[in-house]
């Protein structure tokens, strides 16, 4: 079957599958192409309506039933492993190998958060007794947990087809939470996206759900996403992707007549500063580590260490030597678009064209492979060229040499918000990292000592967010069982007979 499949390029609209009267072609790296509907906000609205349908149903369900719904999803995609390694792979130039970490890491949060929801914590259930004898007033009995906020629209993210895409963190979340969603899958991908929107209505099917509770939308035109955000019967939108199309998208849920959360992870650099005595210790080392970090993926992924920032002098030169070394052995690669690929050499152009920075190392990748860049400025000139803050979707690095530590800091005063922040530091540099944390604090969401940001764990204690650019809600997270915060509201209940109150409460 793997080596054989052959999308059918239709749209899933609550356990249906269904053409549309316009066709775009998918672009593989490699293999062939496929044509697939174009998703109008026509099937948005059907898809929506199914999900609102849905809801009164999947929103009211037990935990135990959506944990079931879950784990069963997850089977379902394991079942389809060898087809999603071959599809996914085509589509996106990706290493079978790493679509088969990215599967494992889809289905373990899958079941991460059917383990979630089946403890309960997350519902923040409490309760202050009343006290009728109270003056001037009676204390009321006032019972208080969270509930799904309804259907929810999820954009697939180019960069991971899987993991954040049609049953990424996203969708698991909204599901987790009680809350159907409808996924416009990203153009990149859209053999894959069929392939897990099918596992999902498998599971739909194993479980007894409603077939509303979930859509899948091809498409490659602004109209179906541009209509996933602005539909009345759509609750709150998580989107991984660019800071202009997140922005774009942002704008449009606050300026609906009803205002709805927009979850965007969009842009980050996620600075490391290099503490002198780990830089003279190990400065190679570090080197070679931060090249590694910065060229996983062809550097396509929203954690990339984009800048490094040391103290100038010749613990500096070897750490910088050693990166380069590292980098002029990473061959150049197919990126997950030739879209991305214009992009990230337009982006590098840019920065290299301002003359404020030299280039110590020129990718002349051409199409739609990207090699590593590698770009060196001073703190002065870092300072005085905003430009220069800004993500290089890509392999690319910045090395910023300031000229003292009060430098550093006011480097760190300057950048914009981040996913992460990270300190190579020794015991030595104790008091200059204490120094930078409250900045840093402020700036991130994720703080890291002595490694690097890429590889994000899925667990309970992850954030996966930061400040805006990084992302246009800093309280919440995309990754890490948190995530389920995004698609909740609490609701109050007052003097409430118990008759009256949700199972979870009643029972609490
Ligand atoms: P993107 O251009 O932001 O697109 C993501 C999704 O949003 C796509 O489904 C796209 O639909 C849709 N979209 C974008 N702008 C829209 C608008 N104004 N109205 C309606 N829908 C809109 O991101 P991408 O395609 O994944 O990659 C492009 C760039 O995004 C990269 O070069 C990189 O800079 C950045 N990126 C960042 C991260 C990160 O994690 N920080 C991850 C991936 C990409 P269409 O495809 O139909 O346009």
């Amino acid at each position: 079957m793997s080596q054989n499949f052959e999308p059918h390029g239709k749209h899933l609209i609550a356990g249906e599958w269904v053409g549309g009267e316009k066709a775009f072609s998918s672009d593989p790296v490699s293999g062939p192409s496929h044509q697939f509907s174009v998703g109008m906000a026509a099937d948005v609205d059907r898809a929506a309506k199914a999900a609102e349908e849905a809801f009164w149903t999947y929103g009211y369900s037990s935990r135990t039933e959506r944990a079931a719904f879950l784990n069963a999803i997850a089977d379902e995609i394991e079942a389809r492993a060898e087809t999603i390694a071959v599809i996914a792979s085509q589509e996106t130039g990706l290493p079978e190998a790493r679509i088969n970490t990215e599967r494992g890491r889809t289905t373990g949060q899958l079941r991460l958060f059917a383990k979630h929801i089946e403890k309960g914590d997350y519902l923040d259930r409490r309760h202050d007794t009343a006290n009728p004898e109270r003056q001037p007033m009676p204390k009321p009995d006032l019972k208080l947990m969270q509930l799904p906020v309804g259907p929810v629209g999820v954009f697939g993210a180019s960069n991971f087809p899987l993991a954040f895409s049609t049953a990424g963190g996203d969708t698991a979340s909204a599901l987790a939470a009680g809350c159907p969603v409808i996924v416009k899958g990203h153009q990149a991908h859209p053999g894959t996206g069929e392939v897990v929107a099918g596992a999902i209505d498998a599971a739909i099917k194993k479980t007894g759900q409603h077939p509303g509770v979930f859509s899948l939308i091809q498409s490659n035109v602004r109209e179906a996403g541009e209509a996933l955000v602005t539909h009345p019967l759509i609750k709150a939108v998580g989107f991984t992707g660019s800071v202009g199309g997140g922005r774009a998208l942002f704008n449009l849920a606050a300026n609906r007549p009803e205002p709805i959360p927009f979850y965007g992870e969009l842009g980050s650099v996620n600075p490391v500063f290099l503490l002198p005595a780990a830089l003279s210790a190990r400065g190679a080392k570090i080197g070679e580590g931060w090249a590694g970090s910065l060229t996983m993926g062809v550097g396509q992924f929203c954690t990339n260490p984009g800048v490094a920032i040391a103290l100038d002098g010749a613990d500096v030169d070897t750490f910088a030597g050693a990166a380069q070394a590292a980098l002029e052995k990473v061959l150049e690669q197919p990126m997950l678009t030739a879209g991305i690929a214009d992009a990230y050499r337009r982006g590098r152009d840019q920065l290299s064209g301002l003359g404020c920075a030299k280039a110590r190392l020129a990718s002349k990748a051409e199409g739609r492979n990207a090699g590593p860049d590698l770009l060196e400025t001073t703190g002065d000139e870092w300072l005085a060229n905003p430009d220069l803050h800004h993500e290089v979707f890509g392999p690319f690095g910045l090395i910023v040499r300031v000229k003292d530590e009060e430098q550093m800091r006011e480097v760190a005063r300057g950048v914009e918000g981040q996913l992460t922040c990270t300190l190579q530091m020794d015991d030595a540099d104790t008091e200059l990292a204490a120094s930078l944390m409250p900045i840093l604090q402020r700036k991130a969401g994720r703080l890291i000592a002595n490694g690097f940001p890429t590889g994000v764990e899925v667990s309970d204690a992850m954030m996966h967010g930061g400040p805006y650019p990084a992302s246009t809600n800093a309280s919440t997270t995309s990754v890490g069982t948190l995530a389920i915060r995004r698609f909740l509201r609490p609701v109050a209940y007052q003097d409430m007979p118990a008759a009256l109150l949700p199972v979870d409460l009643a029972q609490a």
